[in-house]
């Protein structure tokens, strides 16, 4: 397959402007750095590309060296932008590595001679950023929070290719009559689908990851780290449907710090706040993992526990409220937590009535004296 070499240049020009240009937008508009280093390392590519054009106008050194130098700086930019998307900081000497082992080979006269060896280092190297990129996805995918699988074949693919290039081509990129060779050709046409490709996937997992990161951060409670009241009411009204369906019982803890405003008041808002995230803690951390805990209100909390009785719930309650009795800091100031249980069970699984029947059951602990679990009873119907 042969193609006009200076058409294929200027498409490929074109296209990387245009990619990177349209990436630097996206930089601009939400400051993700990942998005930063790959518009650099596209536009770079662009001047690189432009430089290594003049060779067809015989100029040759400027774009051997200095046009091959700014090409693996764009390479090595690429695989910087999938680096710090995995979280990890940019290493300032592995991105120099490349262009200046490049820039250093070429003063070796053998080296600079040898078109053959030129290929074959320069692919090389392009193969190697492009398999680091591969390698930051891969060795972060389980910790990050989006599928980069579609990114992780891409690199590959790259990386294979310019193994493949360091290989089997040493031929110059164009022949005599200003046509491109078909290797040079297919590696115009598989830098442009990369490019493309890269774009896309990088901006798709960025911006997939910033909509996650709000949502959650949506549904948390700053303070202590657990669900806020919204996460609680959405995940607790499908838990109790769920349970309502498969005829399981379910238990609510409500729970609500004792004399807190007397805490806040005499030791100030930051002691009232430490014991808020002691109380959110011990919660989180004496549930089961599939319990659900949020903190629904200034100093009130809950835990729905599904497949669970009223024994199972009361006895938990009691664990957390003397767990929390007995901080040295809680029982410095005074400070206990009255909780009110109530059980769903058989036609009872509407979490409104569940929330006020354990609303009643904490007024009843408050009136008994505060520092202790009451259990929902129903009054007995008179007749
Ligand atoms: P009771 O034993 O009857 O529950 O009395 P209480 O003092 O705990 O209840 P009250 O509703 O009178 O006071 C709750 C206080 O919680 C009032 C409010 O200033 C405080 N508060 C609400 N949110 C926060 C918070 O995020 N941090 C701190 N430090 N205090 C908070
Ligand atoms: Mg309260
Ligand atoms: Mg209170």
């Amino acid at each position: 397959m042969q193609l006009n070499l200076a058409t294929l240049v200027m498409l490929d020009i074109y296209i990387l402007t245009l990619v990177g240009v349209l990436m630097l937008h996206a930089w601009s508009r939400g400051r993700d750095t990942t998005l930063g280093y790959l518009s650099g390392g596209l536009l770079v590519g662009a001047l690189g590309t432009l430089i290594g054009s003049l060779r067809e106008m015989n100029i040759d050194w400027l774009p051997i060296v200095f046009g091959n130098v700014l090409i693996l700086l764009s390479a090595a930019l690429a695989w910087t932008s999938l680096r710090v998307f995995a979280g990890r900081r940019p290493s300032l000497m592995a991105i120099l590595a490349g262009p200046a082992l490049w820039a250093l080979l070429c003063i070796v006269p053998a080296f600079y001679a040898s078109l053959p060896a030129r290929i074959a280092v320069g692919s090389l190297l392009m193969a190697i950023y492009a398999g680091l990129g591969a390698w930051e996805l891969w060795r972060r995918r389980r910790v990050l929070e989006v599928d980069v699988r579609p990114a992780l074949l891409l690199a590959s693919i790259h990386m294979s290719f310019y193994v493949l290039r360091a290989f089997f081509d040493s031929n110059l990129p164009f022949a005599s009559n200003g046509q491109s060779t078909p290797f040079f050709t297919l590696v115009v046409l598989e830098t442009l689908l990369y490019v493309i490709g890269l774009a896309f996937v990088t901006l798709a997992m960025v911006k997939e990851r910033a909509e996650l990161r709000y949502k959650s951060a949506a549904l948390r409670d700053p303070l202590t780290g657990i669900g806020n009241r919204r996460a609680f009411v959405d995940a607790a009204e499908l838990q109790l449907a769920e349970c309502a369906r498969r005829h399981l019982p379910a238990v609510l803890l409500l729970c609500d710090l004792d004399h807190f405003k007397r805490l806040n008041d005499n030791f100030g808002h930051a002691a009232g706040d430490q014991a808020l995230a002691e109380f959110g803690r011990i919660l989180a951390g004496r549930s089961r993992q599939q319990d659900l805990c949020a903190r629904i209100g200034g100093e009130e909390f809950v835990c729905l526990l599904t497949e669970a009785d009223a024994q199972a719930g009361l006895a938990l309650a009691e664990r957390i409220r003397r767990e929390f009795a007995e901080l040295p800091f809680v029982a410095e100031g005074q400070l206990s937590v009255s909780i009110g249980v109530a059980l769903a069970q058989g036609a009872g699984h509407e979490l409104t009535r569940l929330l006020s029947q354990a609303d009643q059951a904490l007024y009843a602990a408050k009136a008994a004296g505060r520092n202790r679990v009451e259990l929902y009873r129903a009054e007995p119907r008179l007749g």
